[in-house]
């Protein structure tokens, strides 16, 4: 038996995982845990970097995209989603009764659609009256300060929920969910959707998921790198550790770039790393729920 894992981004998932925890050491999957822990942060209006309560585009169009996975057959995910409060399930969906691996944008919303999934506004009025704000004060291209987000938690206005649990039964599954980068282009899709970029897993070698600039995490298929590692022989800190190294040396970055990655092995060692202070994890084993620093932090 392997003692149940639930690893998390960000510090306001602590109380998430706190719930979801007691069901994966009775009969929970690990699938429905990560799938549940990103609902209760798209159900959650005071998060603004997913779910309802997410910032929008712009143009003031909000728009999400996430992921889950088991393995690499066995993964769905969506992206550009308009008018569903609940991305994941639709990319639970697509793992579960398509063929396919992506839906996008407004057939997507479709599919969700034929499956009864309830279509509803997904700009909530906090968002857009920051949105108002932000248009008013900040025409032009520039990017959103940072801002605390408790737990002294410093970063700008995108933040991904990425979620890896492990059950009693020992398997693993991830999920991430985002409303992606605040005032983005329209059109823009970050890293987590695409499998391998913001999300990956692999029964044999672990699990990763990543946070931050998803350009830069797609730029290396972090994810994925991060695996990959494990299955070579490296711990989860070294995976980290390298492939922080690894998107340092080939981006120009700037001082307000930022990307995180939590990553598990099959075998419950975990950890997590960024590029920058300022990034929290959450871990519960043995129904003791935690937030972390990570262990490595490339440019402290
Ligand atoms: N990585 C996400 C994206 O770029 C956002 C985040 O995690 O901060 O869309």
């Amino acid at each position: 038996m392997t003692s149940p894992l639930i690893l998390s981004t960000w510090s306001f998932s602590l109380p998430i995982i706190e719930a979801e925890y007691p069901k994966l050491s009775t009969s929970g999957s690990a699938l429905d845990v990560v799938e549940q822990c990103a609902i209760a942060a798209e159900s959650d209006e005071s998060i603004d970097s997913v779910g309802y309560g997410g910032l929008p585009d712009r143009e003031g169009r909000c728009t999400f995209d996430a992921a889950v996975m088991l393995s690499s057959p066995k993964s769905g995910s969506v992206c550009g989603i308009e008018r569903h409060r609940h991305p994941v399930s639709i990319a639970r969906l697509v793992m579960e009764r398509t063929e396919h691996k992506m839906l996008v944008g407004s057939l997507a919303d479709d599919f969700a659609d034929s499956h009864g999934l309830p279509s509803e506004s997904i700009l909530s009025e906090r968002a857009k009256a920051k949105w108002e704000r932000w248009k008013q004060s900040n025409q032009d291209a520039t990017p959103p300060a940072p801002f605390d987000h408790g737990h002294g938690e410093l970063f700008g206005s995108h933040d991904t929920i990425g979620t890896i649990a492990i059950d009693a039964g020992g398997t693993m599954a991830g999920s991430c969910s985002t409303s992606g980068m605040a005032w983005k282009v329209p059109g823009r899709v970050g890293d987590s959707p695409i499998i391998g970029h913001g999300l990956y897993v692999d029964p044999q070698r672990g699990a990763a998921t990543g946070t931050g600039h998803g350009e830069l995490i797609s730029g290396i298929c972090g994810s994925f790198l991060v695996v990959e590692l494990m299955g070579q022989g490296a711990s989860p800190e070294e995976a980290i550790h390298r492939t922080l190294s690894r998107l340092a040396q080939c981006w120009p970055l700037k001082k307000e770039h930022q990307v995180a990655f939590i990553a598990a092995t099959p075998e419950g060692n975990y950890a997590a790393g960024s590029l920058r202070p300022g990034f929290k994890y959450c871990v519960c084993v043995d129904k003791s729920a935690r937030i972390l620093d990570p262990d490595i932090v490339l440019h402290a």
